[in-house]
């Protein structure tokens, strides 16, 4: 498998088959703006060609066994173990870092239920929806679209995956290898240009969205897929919180709350946005996380040592840089941090900036990068007021030694996660969710492929059958 697949020329797969297209486009490497290989961008009878083979995929795919799906996926998976370091190396290309496939579980369990109720016995079935688009953003390209096509097609689905035009080789790549798995059409790939999204969208023989991306593209497809009543999956953008108690131990906790800020160049969806510290150890936390970020090596993700690279497309790097000219015409104070030294790549220094106020565009924006505020508290109910008022209500971390203190004040915050004492870790096994307009719907966790069924039940007021099937 390994010695016939190529790491440098990718295809678009529409019913098994690679194809290409007269219209092509390309990505850059982000730590150095050389331009990366051409890749196709789908024709509108690309994309009907695609719908209509995950149409027809689904006829059969939808009464395979789920544990013989299961079984393929396995086998999938397992074949991608040895291609690894090669997609490793794509992502590294495409987005500045090199990332581990995040591995999916493909033992999820989705089981038809008999329940006793008070005057009849009901069958709750879990129905397979039909065709499922996965639209994914830049950030992990192989781990986005992993965690929507994988329990989309254990549920029984047939799934075209769509990634961002920004960051398509990897994902291009992990759909191609399935072919080798999966029956013609069960699981596609189209890279195309802004049309294809929207295309996707409206699709009348498209059943599902998965979306994960930001919260105005997200309104967007809520929107849209509201004219064909499609099941929309969205995981959208956040402004998470790390709240750090009175009590912790200062030198252990800073460089934790730092790496929870800077992680991945800050473009985590639950990376932390604001930073929120008792006011009796804020001279002493900044001072700490100062220290911490300094010592994260920026540079070229395929240089040793290094922890941050580069932001991972101008545009990003352009709102980046506004936010930090912002802090800079408002007098805002800031620890390290700036535009990194003059190279070709998109490098921005891990910057803090201390105590902007509540309204501070660093504060109230989702900054998708390696800026982020940090500001004082002092008394716990102002502090949840400020922390949930926030349009966005993705996660939020708390630091503290008292568990009791930080259950307290993580019930009372609106957001889908509080990870306590550690910064957010999104883990696949795990239910994951926006709240407000973080987005609709959970992925992840035992529960994910009820998401990607329609619920059927059937009520019996005499007889049933000996069998569930
Ligand atoms: P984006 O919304 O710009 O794009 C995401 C995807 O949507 C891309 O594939 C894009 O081509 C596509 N798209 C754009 N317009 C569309 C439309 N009208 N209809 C259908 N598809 C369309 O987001 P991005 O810049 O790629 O990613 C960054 C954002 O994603 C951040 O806000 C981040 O917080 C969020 N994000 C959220 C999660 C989560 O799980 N909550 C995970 C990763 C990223």
């Amino acid at each position: 498998m390994a010695s016939t697949l190529s790491f440098t020329t990718f295809y678009n797969i529409i019913d098994g088959k690679p194809r290409s297209s007269k219209v092509l486009s390309h990505g850059y490497n982000p730590a150095t703006r050389e331009r990366l290989w051409d890749v196709p961008v789908a024709t509108s009878q690309d994309i009907e060609d695609t719908v209509k083979a995950a149409k027809r995929a689904f006829k059969t795919w939808s009464k395979v066994p789920l544990s013989e799906r299961a079984a393929l996926l396995k086998k999938y998976q397992d074949a991608l173990e040895p291609l690894l370091g090669e997609l490793g190396e794509l992502v590294l290309k495409e987005i500045g870092k090199p990332r581990q496939f995040a591995h999916h579980e493909a033992c999820l369990k989705l089981e038809d239920k008999l329940v006793q109720g008070e005057d009849r016995e009901y069958r709750l079935r879990y129905m397979p929806l039909g065709v499922v688009a996965a639209i994914s953003p830049w950030n992990y390209p192989l781990g986005q679209a992993a965690m929507k096509f994988l329990p989309g097609l254990m549920a029984g689905n047939t799934v075209i995956v769509k990634p961002s035009p920004f960051a398509p080789y990897a994902t291009l790549k992990l759909v191609e290898i399935g072919q080798q798995f999966l029956p013609p059409g069960v699981l596609q790939v189209l890279n195309g240009d802004d049309a294809l999204g929207p295309a996707l969208v409206n699709h009348p023989d498209i059943a599902k969205i998965t979306f994960a991306g930001s919260c105005a593209t997200g309104k967007k497809i809520a929107e849209a897929a509201a004219r064909t009543m499609k099941r929309v999956t969205l995981e959208l953008g956040g402004n998470d919180a790390a709240i750090v108690c009175p009590d912790v131990d200062v030198k252990a906790v800073a460089p934790q709350v730092v790496m929870g800020a800077f992680f991945n160049t800050g473009q985590v969806c639950t990376g932390t946005k604001r930073i929120y510290i008792h006011k009796d150890i804020y001279a002493s936390m900044l001072s700490e996380m100062g220290k911490a970020a300094q010592q994260l090596k920026v540079g070229d993700g395929s240089e040793n040592g290094t922890i941050i690279g580069p932001v991972q497309n101008e545009m990003q790097y352009g709102k980046v840089k506004d936010l930090f000219e912002d802090t800079k015409k408002n007098g805002y104070k800031t620890v390290n941090g700036g535009i990194g030294a003059p190279t070709n790549g998109f490098y921005f220094e891990p910057t803090i900036v201390d105590s902007p106020p509540e309204n501070a565009r660093v504060v109230i924006e989702e900054q998708f990068g390696p800026i982020v505020p940090s500001m004082p508290w002092t008394d716990e109910a102002e502090l949840i007021e400020r922390v949930n008022d926030s349009n966005m209500g993705l996660g939020a971390s708390i630091w503290s030694n008292d568990v009791d203190r930080a259950t307290r004040i993580a019930e009372q915050l609106d957001v889908g996660s509080v990870h306590i004492n550690s910064f957010e870790k999104v883990s696949i096994k795990i239910p994951f969710g926006g709240h407000k307009e973080s987005g609709i719907g959970v992925e992840c966790g035992p529960n994910a492929l009820e998401s990607f069924c329609n619920l059927q039940v059937l009520h019996y007021y005499g007889d049933k059958p000996a069998e569930v099937h």
